[in-house]
């Protein structure tokens, strides 16, 4: 890889980089505009799961949600499907779908180890490479989280746009392989479903400023540091949680 010698990388790439055509097929459903009913509703039970309207161990079903959401049963029935190959729920024969426990202490420990290893490479590459769209992406995805309100619903919209800030940083820097591993985890999703706290939202978004500052100016170490000093902060503020335990989560609400 690149991690040894970025400004020759840097060097080769600078000219060319917003020539490049945009990788669209790699963006984010939400960001393209042509969404289809099924990619809404999957967005919507994510928010749902993160801002815990709905709760590990319940159960949904497919006319529930049909009901609830307004919609017909197959842009339902496809985005479950989705959400089922992502093992964010569990099918259950004839009684619809479980939502799965919240991931474990261990599972939150090597989740973050892996996203180390990945996320300030990929953030390194996004600063050599990223295309002038794709850095006003960036900025979009920020300032739309600066716009959201306090709240649960909207921690559920912030733990989307966090997702979606982390996939277009993978997405710039170029590597597939990265992005596939980064978007396989659902790492905020589980994240996200942990805890509820307000405090989160706003000290997460000065480290993703940090993060496009870098990546923007053309800095592979610092947007390779920045990201790596928002993994380690960001699982620093949710171990915390873990350690003070499920009954006083509530009370970190701001
Ligand atoms: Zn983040």
């Amino acid at each position: 890889m690149h991690e040894g010698s970025p400004h020759e990388v840097d060097a080769a790439v600078t000219d060319e980089r917003d020539d490049r055509p945009d990788d669209d097929q790699h963006e984010p459903a939400r960001r393209k505009g042509r969404r289809r009913p099924a990619d809404k509703v999957y967005d919507t039970l994510l928010t749902q799961l993160m801002s815990q309207r709905i709760e590990p161990g319940s159960r949904v079903t497919v006319d529930v949600l049909a009901r609830e959401l307004g919609v017909s049963q197959t842009p339902i029935r496809d985005a479950l499907n989705r959400l089922e190959a992502d093992d964010l729920v569990v099918r259950v024969p004839n009684a619809g779908y479980r939502i799965p426990p919240q991931i474990t202490r261990d599972r939150f420990e090597d989740m973050l180890e892996a996203r180390l290893l990945l996320e300030p490479a990929a953030a390194r590459k996004a600063a050599e490479r990223a295309s002038s769209k794709q850095l006003a992406r960036l900025r979009t995805v920020l300032d739309e989280m600066a716009a959201l309100s306090d709240g649960h619903a909207a921690y559920g919209e912030f733990g989307l746009l966090d997702a979606a800030f982390h996939d277009l940083v993978a997405t710039s820097g170029g590597n597939r392989v990265i992005h596939e591993a980064l978007a396989r985890m659902h790492a905020h999703v589980h994240l996200f479903r942990l805890v509820y706290d307000a405090q989160v939202t706003d000290l997460a978004t000065n480290e993703h400023e940090e993060v496009l500052a870098a990546v923007a100016a053309r800095d592979p170490d610092a947007a390779a540091y920045a990201m790596r000093r928002h993994i380690l902060l960001s699982g620093e503020r949710i171990r915390r949680l873990f350690e003070t335990g499920a009954d006083d989560r509530e009370t970190t609400r701001g």
